[in-house]
């Protein structure tokens, strides 16, 4: 039987930067993906690095966000030197686009959304927006500035992080699916892989959108798959430093002279099929938002799975059962909240508690919620 410190089920972002934490710390870390490590929503994102809110449901990840946004330059360089490869990261800012009508209003109202959560928010006028990013269209109203923003190239990331772990001592196991948890009584004592058992002092969970699917796990990581269509472009007219948000696309530029154009949200169950509506929607979006791109190259389109979970908000921590950590349901922020749960998740196994409030993001919280609509029932 295999015996690890620590067995992972996932090698995303999330399963392999944990296990990379856990390696450099010294403990024997088995980590097991069923297919290729790193091939579902880790490879399909977009890779923005943005602590802001999409909306008020999202408020609580702000300070778990904040602290992931902070350690990203150190961790960037950590993985950088171990593995020896390069992750398209560009601290360059990111910019809100504003075409309404009302733009002051819209203006005041995001700058001090911002400002009140503690995060950088610049406005602009139309000619400064333009001066940063010529190739916008020429009837901006105005736009928010956030220099603090960020983006990487999720993709070299994972591969690097990855490396890096395996550089660290870890085992990593490809085409090995985890069918199920192992436990004994209140205990969580392992793996089951492929039929086989994997003992390991601590396990953790970080199978993406497909947690839910192991069994055993299912109440502590109730998530589901949230589709997201991409197309990357390359246009030698346009020339895009930061991100843009626009109202219905955002735009990523890579290192490589592709740009990024995402994403659709769409709950498809299990289905990662590219639509002709889904497709429209972000290039229309997408040359409305900078218009040489009527003549850009589509280079490739896809779609992958993000990992949302009924409340929307991340599922990190342990569970009532001995030995078992979840994380997961990183919903549209998950390479952002990388290093924080990479971070965390280190600190519990290690040290028995972690640096900051995690309690809002408990694995235990839908168990808890449908006992008490029982008991109201009742
Ligand atoms: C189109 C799109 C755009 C996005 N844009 C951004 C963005 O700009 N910024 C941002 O921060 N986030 C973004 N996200 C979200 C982000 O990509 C995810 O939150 C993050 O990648 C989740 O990482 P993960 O490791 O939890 O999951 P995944 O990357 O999905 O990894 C899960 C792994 O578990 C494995 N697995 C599944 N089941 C089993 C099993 N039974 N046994 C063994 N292995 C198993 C899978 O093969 C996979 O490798 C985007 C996502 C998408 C799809």
């Amino acid at each position: 039987m295999k015996t690890f410190d620590v067995a992972i089920a996932g090698a995303g972002l999330i399963g392999s930067s944990i296990t990379l934490e856990l390696s450099r710390a010294g403990l024997r870390v088995g980590l097991f993906d069923k297919q290729e490590p790193g091939k579902e929503a880790s490879w399909a994102s977009a890779g923005i690095l943005s602590p802001a809110p999409e909306n008020p449901g999202m408020i609580a990840t702000v300070p778990l966000a904040k602290a992931s946004m902070a350690l990203y330059p150190e961790f960037i360089a950590m993985v950088e030197e171990l593995s020896g490869q390069t992750t398209g990261y560009r601290a360059k800012g990111t910019l809100e686009v504003i075409t309404s009508r009302h733009a002051r209003e819209e203006l005041s109202t995001i700058i001090a959304l911002h400002h009140g959560l503690g995060l950088q928010a610049q406005p602009l006028s139309a000619v400064d927006a333009r001066e940063l990013e010529p190739s916008l269209r020429e009837d901006v109203e105005a736009a928010v500035l956030r220099p603090a923003e960020a983006s990487v190239d999720n993709r070299l990331l994972t591969k690097a992080i990855l490396a890096s772990a395996q550089k660290s001592g870890a085992e990593i196991f490809a085409g090995a699916k985890v069918d199920s948890i192992w436990t004994e009584g209140d205990a969580c004592r392992g793996l089951l892989v492929c039929g086989e058992q994997i003992s390991a002092a601590h396990t953790v969970i970080a199978a993406g959108c497909f947690s839910a699917q192991i069994r055993g796990v299912e109440h502590y990581a109730p998530v589901r798959p949230a589709k997201g269509q991409m197309i990357s472009l390359v246009c030698t007219e346009a020339k895009i430093e930061r991100v843009l948000w626009g109202d219905e696309v955002y735009l990523v530029p890579r290192d490589n002279g592709q740009i990024l154009a995402g994403a659709t949200v769409e709950y498809a169950g299990f289905d990662k099929t590219l639509t002709a509506g889904g497709q429209k929607k972000l290039l229309s979006a997408a040359i409305d938002l900078v218009p040489a791109f009527e003549n850009a190259r589509i280079e490739e389109t896809w779609a992958g799975l993000r990992p949302d979970s009924p409340d929307h908000l991340p599922i990190l921590g342990p569970t009532d059962l001995s030995g078992l950590v979840i994380a997961t349901g990183h919903f549209r922020s998950g390479v952002l909240l990388t290093p924080i749960t990479a971070k965390l998740v280190g600190e519990f196994i290690t040290l028995g508690n972690v640096g900051m409030d995690w309690e809002p993001f408990s694995p235990t919280r839908f168990a808890q919620a449908q006992k008490q609509s029982h008991a109201r029932a009742n």
